[in-house]
């Protein structure tokens, strides 16, 4: 969907901004090719449109308040590693995606797959990831992919 749709006009050239609300788990680039789309989309339909700016959102935040209170990507990792600290798992956290949506901070856990071969169960690596993101305040749900590479 979209909203906040603003135009001006400088003498015969447009400009316009825009935010266009797309699926919150879509990947940066799919949501940067999305907004590349929308540009190229808006310039054919109006020929004197010389500059569009395209802002994407995982939710409508005209409704949703910003996130003012929420750490951002370098504190939060700061809080999960502290926490993490001595976990079993937390030296073979591979990467770690953080999705601001809900005015909260869930968190995707990437493993490798011979985490799986250890002694630990997959049972006991995901109550464990649970366990330390549910105990920080600002944080959401949990997510653990095993893979390789
Ligand atoms: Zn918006």
């Amino acid at each position: 969907s979209v909203h906040s749709l603003r135009t001006r006009k400088i003498g015969h050239a447009i400009s316009c901004d825009v935010h266009v609300q797309v699926d919150p788990f879509l990947s940066v680039s799919e949501g940067h090719i999305i907004s590349v789309s929308v540009e190229r989309v808006a310039k054919e339909c109006l020929e004197d449109l010389n500059d569009v700016t395209v802002h994407i959102d995982p939710e409508d935040d005209e409704t949703v308040a910003p996130y003012a209170t929420l750490p951002e990507r370098a504190e939060a990792l700061g809080m999960l590693t502290k926490a993490l600290f001595n976990n079993k798992c937390d030296g073979e956290i591979e990467r770690i995606q953080l999705h601001y949506i809900d005015s909260r901070i869930h968190v995707d856990f990437y493993l490798p797959l011979s985490c799986l071969k250890s002694d630990q169960s997959s049972d006991e690596i995901l109550s464990k990831l649970h366990e330390t993101v549910d105990a920080l305040e600002g944080f959401g749900k949990v997510k653990v992919y095993f893979g390789k590479g």
